[in-house]
């Protein structure tokens, strides 16, 4: 049975850099399943937010000649604007520099130390910067990371580890539910990953190597690693541990959770995260969908290749709708896709300037033209049940609206009532009015998509006489 309440949060995206168009994918997906299920009637708490603290951003702070606080300050505001910038609706938007959060962080470390799962051990290890973390066999290539191609550094240190290897069969135990990943493909990795071994992890630094993080409890000399204090935002933005609103156990602890995540975030946050969750005895996320990488141009996007794409600036060439749109039904939703701005530019033309747009135009224009009135019936259409949403096939929800837009189009064609007008005048009414009907749908249906658009359409419906609406998307010529 479907509870009354969805959690909903993406990963907070460190903030060494701008926006880019992957995470841009993550968001603009939770976005339109918070706004499907809102449209539901469900109440959602939609999550974003920043990951601040870390060698990496202190690192770029110092490279850029800034003190760390401003530094992560001015990449926090940037990343805010992405509510507007890409039309979202979420509830929270997190940092972890917060002072809620980072008691948040101190309250499950000591809950994971209750539950006897951290201790401090003197550590010799092979650390890569770009993971935070020091990698184990199995995450070494030809001497590399095998993620960050680089040589990792030795590490020398006394830091506090967390028992991972205790939870292995909790954790499989929660892996069995077919729901806790998404993909089923990825669902099988970890349960093959778990399965060849967990090792404990070192979750703590020394503070004199780095002092830029959430201080350990009960120990002035280390500091958490970045990702156990920024995996704690999940709950921290709901206001844990005190709660005084309400709103951890209304939406984490009795309602359903789901999280969005890159590919390569399964280790984090179907396992760690999860076993963290466990050791803390709090309630383990429903369902993590993990999306696939976008690259550009057959390469992995790069300063140094040249071939970065910006969202901002697809939204500024065409606009933010044009920008869902394309995340939404033409990006794979699980595999890597590439991004070619000539075929970015090919699907706006056909599908969004004509197919929508111009389906819209014509049918709008042939009621106002031959004064059809809007049928009764269209005032009590609501949003519509749809199955592929319920079930996040969000790529399959899209193309199942375009199907029925170019359904649309074939009943003009066929009908043609802006002929038959002059022949028969009443069954070419009732085509436009069912025309009318059909736009209204559309538009309902569209309303997690391409928020701006489906308003305006909607907009067009108020009265008993459809009105004109400008162009929706201009054909781009460049
Ligand atoms: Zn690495």
């Amino acid at each position: 049975m479907t509870k009354n309440t969805l959690y909903i949060t993406t990963t907070l995206p460190y903030v060494n850099a701008d926006p880019h168009i992957g995470f841009a994918l993550e968001i603009v997906e939770a976005d339109i399943i918070a706004r499907h299920n809102r449209l539901l009637g469900r109440e959602v708490f939609f999550n974003t937010g920043t990951d601040e603290h870390g060698q990496k951003i202190f690192e770029a702070a110092q490279k850029a000649g800034k003190d760390v606080q401003d530094y992560v300050d001015y990449y926090a505001a940037e990343f805010r604007k992405l509510k507007d910038i890409l039309g979202l609706s979420n509830d929270a938007f997190i940092r972890t520099t917060d002072a809620n959060h980072k008691l948040a962080a101190q309250e499950i470390w000591r809950l994971c130390d209750k539950a006897g799962d951290i201790y401090k051990k003197a550590y010799e290890g092979l650390y890569c910067v770009g993971c935070e973390r020091f990698l184990s066999e199995k995450d070494i290539v030809d001497g590399s990371c095998a993620i960050h191609k680089k040589p990792p550094q030795v590490l020398k240190e006394e830091n506090y580890f967390f028992r991972f290897s205790k939870y292995a069969d909790k954790l499989l135990e929660y892996l069995d539910n077919p729901k806790a990943i998404i993909p089923e493909w990825r669902r099988k990795e970890a349960i093959d990953f778990v399965k060849s071994g967990l090792e404990d992890f070192s979750i703590s630094r020394e503070k004199s190597r780095l002092a830029w993080g959430v201080p350990v409890p009960g120990d002035d000399t280390q500091v958490m690693y970045v990702w156990f204090d920024a995996l704690t935002n999940y709950i921290s933005t709901l206001g844990w541990p005190n709660d005084s609103e309400g709103k951890f156990k209304k939406f984490w602890d009795k309602g359903e959770t789901i999280q969005f995540a890159g590919k390569d975030q399964v280790r984090f946050q179907s396992l760690m995260w999860q076993a963290m969750l466990m050791s803390a005895d709090i309630s383990t996320t429903k369902s993590v969908f993990y999306h696939g990488f976008i690259t550009s141009g057959g390469h992995k996007m790069s300063k140094s290749l040249g071939n970065v794409i910006n969202p901002i600036t697809i939204i500024k060439e065409y606009s933010i709708d044009a920008l869902r749109y394309y995340l939404a039904r033409e990006v794979a939703q699980f595999e890597d896709f590439d991004v070619i701005m000539d075929k970015f530019k090919e699907s706006y033309n056909a599908n969004l300037a004509n197919g929508l747009g111009n389906l819209v135009s014509r049918v709008l224009k042939m009621a106002v033209s031959y004064k059809v009135e809007i049928p009764e019936k269209v005032k009590f259409l609501k949003y519509p049940k749809n199955e592929f949403l319920d079930n996040f096939e969000i790529q399959k929800a899209a193309n199942a609206i375009w199907v029925w837009i170019s359904e649309l189009d074939g009943f003009i064609e066929t009908e043609q009532p802006f002929k038959k007008i002059k022949t028969d005048t009443v069954q070419a009414k009732k085509d436009i009015q069912q025309l009318l009907k059909g736009v209204y749908e559309v538009a309902l249906a569209l309303q997690p998509f391409l928020p701006e658009t489906a308003d305006k359409i909607l907009g067009a419906f108020s009265g008993n006489q459809a009105k004109e609406i400008g162009v929706l998307f201009p054909r781009n010529e460049s």
